[in-house]
């Protein structure tokens, strides 16, 4: 059985719904749950076949021998290929990112990531990347990419000329991949631009963009022409810390087939427990993310009257006119992640975190919860001086992932902590 009607009532389905009715309409028939409201979970790891008929068939097209006849679904074999909780989950995670059609979810966004990018690379093969990225990726490329043959070109992030070479230049490119607003400074990279750049290239690379920090709710690059968009929904996806997932999305079939068959080899499906928990967080993805950037956009403007701060990094305090463009074409809001450098370097931005009493000291982020760290010695240590240099990762600079709290006690409490660091603006 599947959870997937090959034909949805036509009320659940209404054309033109937006995507936070479609999150809580599409994919779910409580009819294959016995009824209930909330989709059951199904953890049984396989499935009972309707006849051997249907099995050889289901087999053939998990396999990729034959493909599925238009409305036919295939009976579900073995939980590590597909389950019911997976499958309603990626059909109603696709309305809340403009453009997409298809998802398919892992268990860490590390998972996505990795099997997208080996759904389709060969040794020869190169990648032009946006850096700084995510340090996961970064050590993906050195530790595995790199070693098998595979050719990674750094770009700084917004440095779009250079980008545009690259793409131009590197030979066999077979993945764009960029990740914007860069982590923690927020350097925007202009996806559109890109995307023109890559369609001129023969064969076109795919332009892969991971969306964790601004999306699915304030950036859609798939409006913008990328080919595949990955997250970790860990972070706003998840929102509330306490589970580990991931997610590609896409609109071509010919790019899913690949990544699907590739996740049944890996076994890096999400179970369905967190496929279930995930599906519950969806619908307030937006709402979260809506007050998680005005809390942040509060804080953020009223920090940058302190004197113990040199620079604060947010989109709406960009000074350079391309920066500032880049913000107010792709970017709905500004979101809600800060990073400040502190005078006074690590023994202030330690200080500062051993003083906070609200926040707490913690790496990841879009969870409820307001979390802050220092990037240099924690998330982005594996980088190189120059890597550091060159992304503005600063001995005094401190990272925010700004929660739901109310904006006002965050507020004090940064202050408050400013307050005992006080004494390094003059040193
Ligand atoms: C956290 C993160 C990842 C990795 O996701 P996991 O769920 O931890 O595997 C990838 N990219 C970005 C931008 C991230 O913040």
């Amino acid at each position: 059985m599947s959870d997937k009607p090959a034909q949805a009532p036509p009320s659940r389905r209404a054309a033109g719904d937006h995507p936070s009715t479609a999150v809580l309409t599409r994919g779910f028939d409580p009819h294959l749950s016995v009824g209930s409201a909330r989709p059951a979970v199904f953890r049984s790891s396989t499935y009972v076949f309707s006849s051997p008929e249907s099995a050889e068939r289901a087999f053939a097209i998990v396999t990729g021998r034959e493909e599925p006849a238009p409305g036919e679904t295939p009976e579900l074999i073995y939980s590590r290929f597909n389950h019911p909780n997976a499958e309603i989950l990626e059909d109603q995670i696709v309305p809340l990112e403009e453009g997409s059609e298809w998802a398919v979810v892992f268990n860490s966004g590390m998972a996505a990531i990795m099997t997208a990018l080996m759904s389709r690379l060969a040794p020869g093969d190169a990648i032009v990347h946006t850096v700084p990225l995510y340090g996961g990726t970064q050590h993906l490329m050195h530790k595995l990419l790199e070693p098998w043959g595979v050719v990674c070109r750094p770009v700084v992030s917004g440095r779009g000329q250079e980008l545009d070479e690259a793409i131009r230049t590197t030979p066999r490119l077979k993945f764009v991949l960029i990740e914007t607003p860069a982590n923690p400074t927020m350097a925007m990279t202009d996806i559109k631009r890109a995307t023109l750049t890559a369609a001129q290239v023969d064969p076109r690379p795919i332009v892969m963009v991971d969306n964790t920090f601004l999306g699915p709710a304030f950036q859609h690059p798939m409006t913008l022409g990328a080919d595949l968009i990955v997250y970790s929904a860990t972070k706003y996806l998840g929102g509330f810390s306490d589970l580990l997932a991931g997610v590609v999305l896409g609109a071509d079939p010919e790019l899913e087939r690949p990544i699907r068959a590739l996740r049944g080899l890996f076994g890096n499906i999400l179970q369905p427990d967190e496929c279930w928990i995930l599906d519950g967080r969806l619908p307030t993805v937006s709402l979260r993310m809506n007050r998680q950037s005005k809390n942040a956009q509060r804080i953020a403007e009223a920090l940058v009257r302190r004197p113990e701060i040199r620079k604060v990094y947010y989109p709406t305090l960009f000074d350079d006119p391309e920066q500032i463009r880049i913000r107010l074409a792709q970017t709905d809001y500004p979101g809600a992640m800060i990073a400040f450098d502190l005078h006074g370097g690590k023994p202030a931005a330690f200080e500062f975190l051993r003083a906070l009493k609200l926040a707490h000291n913690a790496v990841s982020l879009g969870g409820m919860e307001t979390l802050v760290c220092h990037p240099k010695s924690t998330t982005h240590s594996g980088n190189t001086p120059e890597e550091h240099a060159i992304a503005g990762i600063t001995d005094g600079l401190v990272r925010i992932s700004v929660g739901v709290e109310d904006w006002r006690d965050l507020l004090r409490d940064f202050e408050q902590a400013l307050d005992t660091v006080q004494a390094f603006v003059t040193a």
